[in-house]
């Protein structure tokens, strides 16, 4: 179980995407979950197609919105993360 930084509630993996600081504090989405560099992760968006549900590279709307009200990015990365990064982050409303 991991902690979305945004709504702060304990999810597990598949619930969630990882994202990585990368060169010159930009922040990445990593679907691998295998990049290495310090982790943070966040809740996605998954679609239900019949009985099967699909994980969605996207982030949710809402944590994104708790997490950048809570700052958590610099938390998370004190004074390393170009903010301007996280709007490039793929994010979706949720359902
Ligand atoms: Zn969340």
């Amino acid at each position: 179980m991991r902690t979305c930084i945004g709504c702060m509630k304990k999810r597990p993996k598949y619930e969630l995407v990882r994202l990585v600081l990368s060169e010159n504090g930009v922040l990445k989405l990593d679907p691998t979950g295998k990049v290495s560099g310090r982790g943070s992760y966040l809740c996605c968006v998954s679609s239900k197609i019949g009985k099967r549900v699909k994980k969605e590279l996207f982030i949710k709307e809402s944590c994104m919105n708790y997490a950048i009200q809570r700052k958590a990015f610099t938390k998370a990365y004190p004074g390393e993360v170009n903010l301007g990064s996280i709007e490039e982050l793929p994010v979706k409303k949720d359902e």
